[in-house]
């Protein structure tokens, strides 16, 4: 089979009614799957099921200081999970402090708490006339949301396949003091799988802003969520504080991680790692809002997970259980669009997505005839702020929560629609 674009009209015409066809008996099916959002599957909840049921007991409700875990205080988190979080931040545990069950929960505190009271003397962003915002796209859509929801005014840039076009990044930042921060997922990235290089690290830890209070919001979120247990097929990312630190701008960056997809989304525990002196105007901050978050859950997830060793164990059977989920998505893909042209997609090597490129114009109209034939995808234009693909392009493919037979299942619905759009589309054109 010819590229569709090379394909003569009347053949495009009879591709399309074959298609049609081949539409229209899925949709017969009444299906209902979804590949929509990337939460972990019931398998892999499963997993962290010892942790409810037989690890703290009523004799064992004490941390390594002493701290009784059932009562007020301490509000940065107990030492022993602020180690455990030191791992999944990749920094010292003098440097991070424990929250609550959500890292988004934080982004969203840090992001106001600049917004109000500034960040180490400046002046409160709401105060100014305008901030703006740099957003690698395709990017995370509840980043977007938090961003939207300040009014703050954001501005896409290229995601590369080693992080974003830092050309453009420093043009921007150097010339325009309106932009405090940038939107970075640094490992594994929303959605695209991305690991940002060292040289791209470097240059966001030094790059010249006309800010002086210019942030990076560094969400780690997939920091250890590797798709192999073989270290060779792991990415690696440099560490963005100690590259700040070394560039002469200890205070840029804030990071921010969770165990949300290790343990229980919205269950799990949060944390953030920054300099000392981001930590200690943080921690003034907080101490009106909150006396201290649960450090029972803490508690609980040291005891199963332990360290560095146990979060690697732990997250080898995620893998086990993802792996060929990603595997089918990317087989999939291949025999049924690599003959027709006009599309690519990422082949991750962790994380929860696939960013899929469909020939431009068609991406609204693939999701909605995936949905009409009862395949629920992130929403066309969710990876791009304010919901606008210019290209409309890009679709997130989130393959981890179905079950492989129903992503099998959602995975030949997807090919269908894909092909159906872009002869639809050739033949508009
Ligand atoms: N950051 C990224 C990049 C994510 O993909 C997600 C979950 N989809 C989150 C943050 C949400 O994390 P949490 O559950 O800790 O709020």
């Amino acid at each position: 089979m010819p590229a569709y674009a090379e394909l003569a009209h009347e053949a495009l015409e009879s591709t399309r009614d074959a298609l049609t066809r081949e539409y229209e008996s899925f949709k017969a099916k009444g299906l209902a799957l979804n590949m929509a959002r990337g939460k972990p599957s019931r398998a892999q909840l499963d997993l962290s099921m010892p942790m409810l049921t037989c690890i703290v007991d009523v004799d064992d409700c004490t941390a390594e200081d002493g701290t009784d875990c059932r009562n007020y205080g301490v509000l940065d988190g107990i030492p022993e999970a602020k180690r455990l979080m030191a791992v999944m931040l990749d920094d010292d545990a003098e440097h991070v402090v424990v929250f609550g069950n959500s890292s988004l929960n934080i982004m969203y505190d840090t992001m106001a708490r600049c917004w109000m009271f500034g960040t180490l003397g400046h002046m409160p962003w709401c105060k100014l006339d305008e901030v703006k915002w740099l957003c690698p796209c395709p990017g995370y859509d509840r980043h977007f949301g938090v961003t939207e929801a300040f009014g703050i005014k954001m501005i896409p840039v290229a995601m590369n396949e080693d992080g974003p076009d830092m050309d453009e990044v420093e043009r921007l930042v150097a010339e325009d003091a309106s932009i405090k921060g940038i939107w970075c997922v640094p490992k594994y990235s929303n959605p695209s799988g991305a690991t940002y290089s060292d040289e791209v690290v470097r240059r966001l830890a030094g790059m010249p802003c006309a800010a002086d209070d210019f942030r990076i919001f560094w969400d780690n979120a997939y920091g250890i969520h590797h798709l192999s247990d073989d270290a060779t097929q792991q990415d690696q990312l440099l560490d963005i504080r100690r590259a700040c630190d070394g560039a002469g701008n200890p205070d840029r960056c804030f990071k921010f991680a969770s165990t949300s997809k290790v343990t229980f989304p919205g269950a799990g525990i949060s944390a953030m790692a920054a300099s000392s002196a981001n930590i200690a105007d943080m921690k003034a901050h907080m101490s009106p809002q909150i006396i201290g978050h649960d450090k029972l859950n803490q508690l609980r997830h040291v005891k199963f997970l332990h360290d560095g060793k146990g979060l690697a164990e732990h997250m080898a059977k995620h893998a086990a259980i993802l792996r060929p989920k990603f595997e089918l998505v990317d087989r999939k893909l291949s025999e049924g669009l690599s003959d027709i042209g006009g599309c690519t997609w990422s082949k991750p090597r962790g994380g929860y997505f696939v960013s899929f490129n469909a020939p431009a114009g068609c991406a609204k109209r693939i999701v909605e005839l995936a949905k009409d034939a009862g395949v629920t995808m992130t929403g066309a234009g969710a990876t791009w702020p304010y919901k606008q693909d210019p290209a409309d392009s890009n679709i997130r493919i989130a393959p981890s929560l179905p079950p492989v037979e129903e992503l099998d299942a959602a995975l030949d619905v997807f090919v269908c629609c894909v092909k159906l759009a872009y002869a639809e589309k050739l033949l508009q054109d």
